[in-house]
């Protein structure tokens, strides 16, 4: 089969692997109908995720047709349509009766390698390094999942990929930062990061009921979709997101922050003086964690800083005496997508939301080495890349 494979930094290629097998009774494997590059895959290709062996097939956000599942596997047919979630669950464990999908014991047995974290693995993911299991990823024609049982949700009938697809991670993932904000009526929110997990923030804080969301971002598209889509837009090439907060607030400032950045490699090089105002402590633009430290210091006292952008390991620049002072809640993490993923069908399904309103390029698997530089550089306006294997 052919499959987007790792061979180094900025080095994704399309590659010939053999077809994966059932290796375990309660695997699955899936034909590959429709995949999508995500803001995750560019920490792999930017090179800030390490236990990456040349050859790994990258890939967390698809779905398919089963082609085959394991004896153990019997809520799933050859034939069946499924979007997988991209945290493998054994849906037995302590986390996983507890919906903390994302925290599953089983599927990642490598912890020695989160040296970071003490050992204490976070779910197994689908084509993220060998840190989370050494799973192979769906950019490929064929893909073999896990614990298949536990680890899919059906689409219904009449629903099209593109349709379900973002169910996989970002829409769960978005609302997952808004839920973990307590985003409710009357609100107002800032979210960092207008890029699809941003744009998906912004959809789910509105259905939640906020009365105001802020989108602060450089790049003018994504500012126009955020627009577009309810979205009071902050230019931070323009404006010091501190300076317009405090004024749309009247001193106030939001009391939900959301950082949907994360680890930044690829920042606007806009040199921020916010801080001049921090006697204590000067930062610079490289400093990271720059969009974090931002909402940090432009939230309300006693407010919310929820972080769905990844991080990993030590980041330095952290303004702990900032959110102590204003006692500030932090809620973070990867998603448990299968917490979420079926509310948010029934949204999809009555109309809430269509969540295609971000796909701007479409393409094929040998598409993919080009279309990782397309959406890395945000050029020919890209905001979503969804390929069909
Ligand atoms: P993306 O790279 O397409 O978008 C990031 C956006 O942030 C870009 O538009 C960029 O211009 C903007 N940005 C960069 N620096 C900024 C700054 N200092 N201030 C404001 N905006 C800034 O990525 P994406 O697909 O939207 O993903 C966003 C983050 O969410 C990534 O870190 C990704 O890994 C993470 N993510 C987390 C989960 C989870 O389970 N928690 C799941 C999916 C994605
Ligand atoms: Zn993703």
């Amino acid at each position: 089969m052919r499959a987007v494979t790792y061979h180094g930094t900025g080095d994704f290629r399309v590659d010939t692997h053999p077809d994966p097998g059932i290796q375990h009774a309660r695997d699955a494997v899936l034909r590959v109908t429709t995949t999508a590059i995500c803001g995750s895959d560019l920490h792999m290709y930017d090179g800030f995720i390490p236990e990456m062996h040349k050859g790994d097939i990258i890939g967390h956000e698809f779905m398919g047709v089963v082609e085959d599942v394991g004896s153990e596997v019997g809520n799933l047919k050859r034939g069946d349509r499924v979007i997988i979630p991209f945290t493998i669950n054994c849906g037995h464990c302590h986390w996983c009766k507890r919906k903390e999908f994302s925290l599953c014991d089983e599927s990642n047995r490598e912890p020695e390698k989160l040296a970071f974290m003490n050992g204490q693995a976070s779910a197994g993911l689908f084509g993220y390094s060998h840190l989370y299991g050494g799973y192979d990823g769906g950019q490929a024609e064929y893909v073999r999942v896990p614990f298949a049982d536990a680890t899919h949700l059906k689409v219904p009938d009449g629903m099209t990929d593109e349709q379900v697809l973002f169910l996989t991670d970002i829409f769960p993932t978005g609302w997952q930062a808004a839920v973990n904000a307590e985003v409710g009526p009357g609100d107002t929110v800032a979210i960092w990061g207008a890029g699809p997990v941003g744009l998906f923030v912004l959809k789910s804080c509105l259905l939640l009921g906020a009365e105001r969301v802020f989108v602060i971002d450089d790049v003018p598209e994504r500012l126009a979709l955020a627009q577009e889509h309810g979205a009071v837009v902050i230019d931070r090439s323009k404006v010091k997101p501190y300076d317009a907060l405090m004024e749309a607030t009247k001193g106030m400032l939001p009391e939900k922050v959301i950082d949907a950045v994360g680890l930044e490699a690829h920042g606007s090089g806009v040199v921020d003086t916010v801080y001049d105002r921090v006697k204590t402590a000067t930062f610079q633009e490289t400093d990271r964690p720059h969009a974090l430290r931002e909402a940090i210091m432009c939230c309300q006292k006693g407010g919310i800083v929820s972080i769905p952008g990844v991080y990993a390991a030590i980041i330095d620049k952290f303004p702990i005496g900032a959110a102590f002072g204003k006692a500030l809640t932090f809620r973070m993490g990867q998603t448990h997508v299968m917490q979420h993923a079926p509310t948010l069908l029934d949204h999809i399904r009555e109309g809430r939301i269509d969540p295609t309103f971000l796909i701007t390029h479409r393409g094929k698997l040998n598409d993919a080495p080009d279309l990782y530089e397309t959406f890395r550089d945000k050029k020919d306006d890209c905001i979503k890349v969804v390929l069909t294997p």
